[in-house]
């Protein structure tokens, strides 16, 4: 093995993969066509993989929805709510859940924008491996190698599978799913006999957990789990991967310590590897699987610095492979699908495809004795902007009024309730408006109809939400297509693509667009849309913005200047915007930040000068706001105990956060570190088309209120509405609305009086 990758996109270089799989959900598509594209995707990936001279093709890659729920399916970790379905009908309800069965609960892949469902398992949980013999690594094994490719089943490793799990509701305290790694490990050891069988002579194991630190028990458990897998009498050569960081030196002793015959190394995102290395000896007898191709950012790979790399390592190890960092499932499929990029800025990008040969090239010239691959074209540096980098360097940390008086001035001049309902932000994107924002980009609509178009949602969704009773509503973003890429193409710096899609979930995919240089706001972004949303209501309308941390997590960013220096020039922009929002008579801004504990990294010891910048990014974006402007913050997520204390520290007014497909562990998590902001735990979960009942939201609503007070509480869903469908919204926001004043009326009799006598006294005056 000489040239490899860790895994390459499955989602077709013209979104195939979506198109079909939603034709399925809607009974367009049937069984046979659905298998027959994949079939189809998997093929082209082969061979165009095999054409392009990669000596070690991966398969197994390919997933209907995920690979991690692939994995469950496989070892029949399947809760018992889908046990009375089958095939794909059980397979997409733990996915996305049905009218009756919520699904698995869905979160980040690491620090990736990737989302996996998280397996359930319980002490009773026995793994086995389902469907034996036609197992899916065994079956896409054997389709590559009828269409005559030989290919390396990747698999997601035991360890990671159970560390990524979670305890089934119910299971016994002292349970941690690592409890069941022996039973596991029996499956695999099946599973990688059967692989040899059929012909296989090397597998690869993923096992991304070991770039976080890892506790004495983790590393023996990696320690017995590859001796019993490296000892199986007959059985493929074993890749155990690695991605996202430096492994730990215990995990690295511990694989050196096995028979495991390669382990592949992150020298991207984990430089210290090569440290690592050094200091447990190396690993003699075993191949490095050297990963020097950024497999999750878009720019070219410098052969030079990536050939010293490669170099290094020859003396750690008895031979060097040359791979990517980690799948190619994080970049877009093909660069030659982009003609309208800017040159300048093409000429520094590679997407999958040039990647792969970006590693065979490299591999030439480890291997073939061919000299270093040249530096290719000449390379234009990032645009440059004095004006932002100076106005940076003369703004301190502004720091905004005290909390609890804040918040208080806002609930006066906001008239709010408590346990105050609100949205996210997005409203269902509907056909009509698709067609409008693709036929404007298109030229078929003019700019006034466009607006037209946008103005009447607008309205419509106001009218919506008064109807519905909402204390605090939002415009709908029916103008975005992405939350990022909306902002982006208004900021001078980024650049959009035309088909650089990535998987972020299931059939959702995104298109990051790329920061290539000095980021300023030529105009006003949002104000328009806002202050048109807020003349047609008395109603507090909250203005809607993407924070800079998120900004760069969903984009592709320059890797020339640290990210700290490139979150400034983002939030000086929303800085400015918020100013203009305010002017325009806007008395809500919610600055979303779902990403903001995607980008911690894996080892605590990065963590703090991590949430240091992300921190102050935020407040700067902020901090210039009124005292009497209430700031909101979202974040897509529930298991956020790490990052608890960094979220107090972006000292907004208000945090939405996801909850419904967590069971409110994050109330807990919120009382343990003592939060003084308000706090919208999401009730309502719309990631699946499921509509809560009254009673689920307001049962989620008073656990609650056992760790937040009513005033400080809000009910809301756990994200934007905008991939849901209207009818289902509705009814489930009139339950949420409904949730929350059966909640109001028994529980805060008190504080409602007050609220009443308030708004008595308001109307008086
Ligand atoms: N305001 C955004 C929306 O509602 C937030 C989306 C998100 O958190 N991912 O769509
Ligand atoms: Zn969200």
């Amino acid at each position: 093995m000489h040239t490899t990758i860790l895994g390459y996109p499955r989602i077709g270089a013209d979104r195939e993969l979506k198109s079909a799989t939603e034709g399925y959900w809607a009974g367009r598509v049937d069984a046979t066509t659905l298998a027959g594209v994949g079939a189809r995707l998997r093929a082209d990936v082969w061979r165009g993989l095999r054409d392009a001279g990669l000596e070690a093709i991966p398969s197994n890659t390919f997933s209907l929805y995920d690979q991690v729920l692939d994995t469950s399916v496989m070892v029949d970790a399947v809760p018992d709510r889908y046990r009375h379905l089958t095939g794909l009908d059980r397979y997409f309800a733990m996915a996305r859940g049905t009218r009756d069965v919520p699904p698995l609960e869905m979160t980040k892949w690491f620090d990736t924008n990737y989302h996996f469902l998280v397996p359930e398992v319980e002490p009773g949980t026995r793994f086995r491996l389902v469907g034996g013999g036609d197992a899916k690594p065994l079956a896409e094994y054997r389709e590559a190698r009828a269409l005559g490719v030989e290919t390396r089943p990747v698999l997601v490793g035991p360890l990671t599978y159970l560390l990524l799990a979670k305890p089934a509701a119910g299971a016994p305290s002292g349970f941690a799913p690592l409890d069941l790694l022996d039973g596991l490990v029996e499956v695999y050891a099946e599973l990688l006999e059967r692989l040899a069988g059929a012909g296989a002579a090397w597998v690869q194991l993923d096992e991304p957990v070991l770039v976080a630190d890892r506790a004495p028990a983790e590393i023996a458990a990696l320690a017995r789990a590859y001796r019993r897998l490296g000892d199986l009498p007959s059985r493929p050569r074993l890749l155990v991967a690695t991605y996202f960081g430096t492994v730990g030196d215990a995990a690295l002793r511990a694989l050196a310590a096995t028979r495991v015959e390669a382990v592949a190394l992150d020298l991207v995102a984990g430089p210290g590897n090569l440290e690592a290395l050094a200091s447990v000896g190396g690993l003699p007898r075993k191949t490095v699987v050297a990963g020097v191709v950024d497999g999750r950012n878009v720019w070219r790979t410098d052969p030079r610095r990536a050939t010293a790399v490669c170099a290094a390592l020859l003396g750690l190890a008895d031979r060097v492979a040359v791979s990517t960092s980690c799948s190619l499932l994080h970049v877009p499929v093909d660069l030659d699908a982009e003609t309208a990029l800017d040159p300048a800025v093409r000429g520094r990008l590679a997407f999958a495809r040039q990647k792969v040969g970006e590693v065979v090239a490299l591999g030439r010239a480890l291997h073939g004795g061919e000299v270093a691959p040249a530096a290719g074209p000449e390379v234009t540096p990032p645009a440059v902007d004095h004006r932002v980098r100076a106005r940076l360097e003369t703004l301190a940390d502004t720091r905004r009024g005290d909390r609890a008086a804040r918040l208080a001035a806002q609930t006066e001049r906001l008239g709010l309730p408590p346990l105050a309902t609100t949205t996210i932000g997005s409203f269902p994107q509907t056909e009509r408006i698709r067609r409008a924002r693709a036929d404007h980009r298109a030229g078929r609509l003019t700019d006034e109809e466009h607006t037209r178009a946008m103005r009447e949602e607008i309205a419509r969704v106001v009218a919506v939400q008064e109807d519905i009773g909402l204390d605090v509503l939002v415009h709908g973003e029916p103008e975005r297509n992405d939350m990022v890429q909306y902002f982006a193409e208004q900021l001078d710096g980024y650049a959009a693509t035309g088909h650089g899609w990535v998987q972020s979930y299931g059939t959702r995919y995104v298109r990051p667009p790329i920061l290539h240089g000095d980021v300023s706001r030529p105009r006003p972004m949002t104000v328009e849309w806002t202050a048109y949303a807020q003349s047609l209501t008395d109603r507090p309308v909250k203005g809607m913005l993407t924070g800079p941390v998120t900004m760069l997590a969903w984009s592709f960013v320059r890797d020339d200047q640290p990210l700290a220096d490139t979150a400034r020039q983002v939030a000086l922009a929303l800085r400015d915007e918020i100013r203009d929002l305010e002017r325009a008579g806007i008395r809500v801004v919610q600055v979303d930040e779902p990403a903001l504990r995607e980008l911690l990294p894996p080892r605590r010891a990065d963590q703090a000068a991590y949430l240091d910048w992300a921190v102050g990014a935020f407040r700067l974006a902020t901090g210039g706001a009124a005292d009497t402007t209430q700031i909101h913050t979202h974040m897509c997520y529930a298991e956020f105990g790490e990052i608890i204390g960094a979220i107090d520290a972006l000292d907004a007014d208000v945090v939405s956060v996801e909850a419904a497909r967590s069971r409110m562990e994050l109330v807990t998590d919120l009382r343990a570190a003592g939060y003084g902001g308000g706090i919208g735990p999401g009730v309502y979960d719309i990631h699946s088309p499921r509509v809560p009942s009254v009673e689920e939201m307001e049962g989620g609503l008073r656990r609650a209120l056992r760790a937040v007070a009513p005033d400080r509480l809000w009910a809301n869903p756990d994200c934007g509405l905008k991939t849901r469908a209207y009818p289902e919204v509705e009814a489930a926001l009139r339950n949420l609305v409904t949730a929350a004043r059966r909640v109001r009326a028994t529980t805060c009799g008190q504080q409602m009086n007050w609220w009443i006598v308030e708004q008595f006294l308001n109307v008086g005056a």
